[in-house]
């Protein structure tokens, strides 16, 4: 693609930029902030965690209380492929990470565990206020577009376009294709 146009001068350089500011793009800056690396989250949206809001809409599901191979086995065909990322962060550490921000939990009738008080919105700004201890910046309305030939990434935004070429990019745009 031209890239003619896009502005590179005085543009912040991140060592990892990450694409995508729903629940994975925020756990990988929270990851690599905690580590003391340098991270800009990119997002379409005007606002961080669009979907992980609405999730909680009806009651945010964190995870399930049933025994971890029963748990693993909800996943069917996908768990040996899951297996690494499951074994890093399994259940009782999702509910640990979630008190840990400050968020009570309690197991439904049905084994299911929420927060208290059902809604994303707490965790969410409880989180942000996390990653703002660490060296992580959001750049919001950006819609990466792609990559150029010279391998940078580039972005539209609304005041100016943008094209940076990061160590390494994280790619966290959510499931499916044209959702937004
Ligand atoms: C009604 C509803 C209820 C749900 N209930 C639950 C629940 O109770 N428990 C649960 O665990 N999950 C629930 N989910 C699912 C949960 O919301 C998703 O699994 C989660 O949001 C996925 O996170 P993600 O970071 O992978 O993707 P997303 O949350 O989709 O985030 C991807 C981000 O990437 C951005 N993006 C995409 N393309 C671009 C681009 N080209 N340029 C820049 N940015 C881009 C998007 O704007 C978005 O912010 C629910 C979902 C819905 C819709």
């Amino acid at each position: 693609m031209d890239t003619l146009g896009y502005i590179t001068e005085n543009a912040v350089v991140p060592d990892v930029a990450i694409i995508g500011a729903g629940p994975a793009g925020l756990m990988a800056a929270e990851v690599l902030g905690a580590a003391g690396i340098c991270v800009a989250v990119y997002d379409a949206m005007s606002s961080v965690g669009r979907k992980f809001l609405r999730a909680g809409i009806g009651g945010l599901n964190i995870t399930h209380s049933e025994e971890y191979s029963l748990f693993c086995s909800r996943y069917g065909g996908y768990q040996h492929a899951l297996r690494l990322s499951l074994e890093y962060m399994p259940p009782n550490e999702i509910i640990n990470w979630v008190h840990g921000l400050g968020i009570t939990t309690f197991v439904g009738s049905s084994g299911r565990i929420f927060p208290e008080m059902m809604k994303a919105a707490p965790l969410l700004r409880a989180w942000l206020r996390r990653l703002a201890g660490y060296k992580v910046e959001f750049y919001l309305r950006h819609r990466w577009l792609g990559w150029d030939s010279q391998g940078c990434l580039y972005f539209e935004h609304p005041n100016g376009n943008l094209v940076i070429k990061p160590k390494v990019t994280v790619l966290a745009l959510g499931g499916a294709v044209g959702q937004n």
